[in-house]
């Protein structure tokens, strides 16, 4: 274990550290970890941020995305980074299983483990954690690392600043979900005042589709979507065929969940999608229904009440029929 004061006089030298996330990558991943790194580099810490996989394009411009190591691309030098590292933080994740096999790695190593993050049920891997479900993103945390536990404001510069906007933006879906706090809104004012651009990071981020992208979308309303008025939920499913022939990338599916949702009956929405290895669902709810239930109860996975996700070894209409079978539990909270 380590506490503040330890860890403090620890980041006071330059550090080997690593800073990782989970899997498949979205914005308050990328965006907490650069922020971070952004924030260790200017104290002359020799840090790296480990991606366990790919993740979107639209988050390539992020400042210090260039450093970055995707695991699966480049296994022996971020292993070797691993094993050498005397820190390692650990971002928006808090089971060593959401880091794939870089999780053993991380497991074995004897560096510091610190967890900051904003997930239900940690696991026991960490030597700090600044952990807070009630934070709407990872993004946040990490400002509230930097500011109120570390004292340092005056290092949270116009990279470190975007980094970490573009985290709180894009897990509050737009400063939309109710985490969204007055709290949070101080942070990202500050964050502006520090230097985020607003309205250019909600451009590179939204506004950075591909046609294929914008063709895909259509296709799943148009062809994929199924509505469920018995029990306020809509599906769209995708089979293996549809991602070849609108050539989709890391990204495209993103977000494509919530347009099921944004349609005023629906209180639960699926994505479902047959990825090469396994298939996907991602789920989104309003209100109290706990969509991370259902995951984590018969999809392997888990999440956040109103945004979860997991996955299943079973075939595709296997996984639609499954779904469809669990909503007759849920149907009370569904129709109220
Ligand atoms: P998405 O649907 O965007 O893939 O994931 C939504 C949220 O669900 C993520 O922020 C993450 O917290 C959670 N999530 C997605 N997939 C998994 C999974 O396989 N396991 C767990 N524990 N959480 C997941
Ligand atoms: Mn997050």
């Amino acid at each position: 274990m380590l506490d503040l004061a330890s860890l403090t006089d620890l980041l006071t030298k330059p550090q080997k550290i690593v800073i990782t996330t989970h899997h498949k990558p979205d914005g308050d991943a990328m965006g907490s970890s650069l922020g971070l790194y952004n924030y260790l580099i200017q104290q002359g810490h020799h840090a790296r941020v480990i991606a366990p996989t790919d993740y979107p394009d639209f988050l390539s411009w992020l400042p210090g995305n260039e450093n970055v190591i995707i695991y699966t691309e480049h296994r022996e030098e971020a292993a070797a980074l691993i094993a050498d590292a005397k820190l390692i933080f650990c971002l928006d994740f808090n089971a060593l299983s959401r880091i794939n096999d870089m999780g053993e790695l991380v497991g074995e190593s004897n560096a510091y483990k610190i967890m900051i993050d904003h997930h239900l049920e940690p696991a026991d891997f960490d030597d700090y954690r600044h952990w807070d479900i009630n934070a709407c993103a990872t993004a946040q945390l990490v400002y509230d690392f930097i500011v109120n536990e570390l004292h340092h404001k005056e290092l949270v510069n116009k990279n470190v600043a975007t980094c970490l906007y573009t985290g709180i933006m894009t897990d509050s879906a737009s400063f939309r979900l109710p985490n969204t706090t007055s709290g949070v809104h101080r942070i990202v004012a500050d964050l502006i005042d520090a230097g985020a651009v607003n309205w250019r990071i909600h451009e590179l981020v939204y506004n950075s589709a591909s046609e294929n992208r914008l063709r895909f979308l259509g296709h799943c309303l148009a062809n994929c979507l199924e509505v469920l008025p018995e029990f306020n939920t809509a599906i769209i499913a995708v089979n293996k065929h549809d991602l070849e022939r609108f050539d989709v990338e890391t990204g495209d599916t993103e977000g494509v969940v919530n347009y099921a949702l944004s349609m005023a009956s629906i209180r639960l929405a699926a994505f479902i999608v047959e990825r090469s290895d396994r298939v996907k669902l991602s789920l989104r709810s309003k209100g109290e229904f706990p969509a991370n239930e259902i995951c984590k109860k018969y999809f392997n996975g888990g999440g956040h009440r109103n945004a979860a996700g997991g996955h299943s070894d079973g075939s595709l209409e296997q996984v639609i029929q499954q779904f469809k079978q669990i909503l007759p539990e849920y149907k009370k909270l569904l129709i109220q």
